[in-house]
């Protein structure tokens, strides 16, 4: 039986910064093969992309990612890709996102041998980066299999403060909006002081960040450049908004609410959809996850879809529910990153019930069938 902190530690030790594997997925096929998972290499332009699978009917689907970002900022207490445990706390680049999940994954599918489904593992190296030929290919290359997930399960770092705390069944989108306006300049000697255009273009990013009162959206100013002389007023205003919205609220509807609003200030407009968002419509296997965590952790998880993108939005295509699970956040991205090794271990026993439970539940669904 594999062993969860030690094969964390181990897979923290490959340097895999966006998009370079350095073999970690070679790896982890090794680990895997002897239980029976049969591997599809779909790797291309220089991202490594591996796809195992075992068993057969229905397909669970488990997404996971080996690249990390990059741990050159902030001072380390241990060196970032050494994998060291320190106070029962293993620390390291990827310690929860998502190296930590991803062995306790990978013990729990070593003791399943499911029955009644199929289970893959599907694993990028490029979730951190561009995500331009990561997930989305294995998602192409499943649809083209013709295998459409009965649920898929992404092991990101969900939890928030206690491990079990918070499951995604959906994620926000990001979309962006370049807006350029060009008022008269003025020289300032000949000015009033209140007629400075600043003041109108600080109306406008007023009203826009006013524009929609649902929590769920976040508007906010991220760019903005102005001014080219002493003594004259800007005559040329670049900026960059970001919207953070869930999948409620339709694109369309957000751009053409903007489109209306900046039509007084004769802007330029330009759109970028940075990450679509997704919202699982069933949440049954979701909600059998969050039976376990009630029972094992002894707290009830909350379902959220808050947060930045993750690949869920290209499996959310094709498949029927699809949600999110895995170790604390606190820490991710952050110089010392780190998980508590107690957490590692009783995550991949939440994974392997859940497995055995998911599998089980297609029998009674052919039993009741016949
Ligand atoms: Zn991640």
């Amino acid at each position: 039986m594999l062993n969860p902190v030690k094969l964390a530690q181990k897979l923290i030790q490959f340097v895999t910064v966006t998009p370079n594997d350095q073999g970690c997925q070679s790896f982890i096929h090794q680990q895997l093969a002897p239980y029976g998972f049969i591997l599809h290499d779909l790797s291309t332009h220089g991202v490594t992309n591996t796809f195992l699978i075992k068993g057969r009917g229905p397909l669970i689907l488990i997404s996971a990612h080996t690249d990390v970002v990059p741990a050159t900022e902030g001072n380390w207490q241990h060196p970032p890709f050494c994998g060291i445990i320190d106070n029962n706390m293993l620390y390291g680049r990827g310690a929860c996102d998502m190296k930590g999940a991803l062995a306790a994954m990978m013990t729990a599918l070593s003791q399943i041998s499911p029955q009644h489904c199929a289970i893959g593992l599907a694993l990028t190296s490029d979730e951190e980066g561009p995500s331009e030929y990561g997930s989305k290919i294995i998602t192409d290359w499943l649809n083209k299999q013709g295998l459409h997930p009965e649920c898929t399960l992404i092991i990101e770092p969900t939890s928030n403060n206690k491990l079990g705390d918070n499951i995604k069944t959906g994620r926000r989108g990001s979309l962006y909006a370049d807006i350029s306006i060009s008022p008269k300049a003025n020289h300032v000697a000949y000015l009033p002081s209140d007629q400075n255009p600043v003041f109108e273009i600080m109306k406008m990013i007023s009203a826009l960040a006013n524009l929609f009162k649902d929590p769920a959206i976040n508007f906010h100013l991220v760019k903005i450049s102005a001014g080219h002389a002493n003594n004259v007023t800007p005559h040329h205003f670049q900026m960059r908004f970001n919207w953070r919205h869930d999948a409620s609220l339709p694109v369309q509807q957000i751009k053409e609410l903007t489109q209306e609003l900046l039509l007084a200030y004769d802007a330029q407009i330009s759109w970028t959809q940075g990450a679509d968002p997704y919202q699982s419509q069933s949440n049954l296997h979701a909600k059998r996850m969050r039976d376990i965590i009630q029972q094992s952790e002894k707290l009830t998880p909350t379902f959220t879809h808050t947060g930045g993108a993750s690949d869920g939005r290209f499996f959310a295509l094709i498949s029927k529910e699809i949600f999110e699970f895995g170790l604390v956040n606190q820490t991710i991205h952050q110089a010392n990153e780190c998980t508590s090794i107690q957490d590692i271990e009783t995550l991949s026993n939440i994974y392997l019930n859940w497995l055995e439970q998911t599998d089980e539940s297609f029998a009674s669904k052919s039993d009741t069938q016949r």
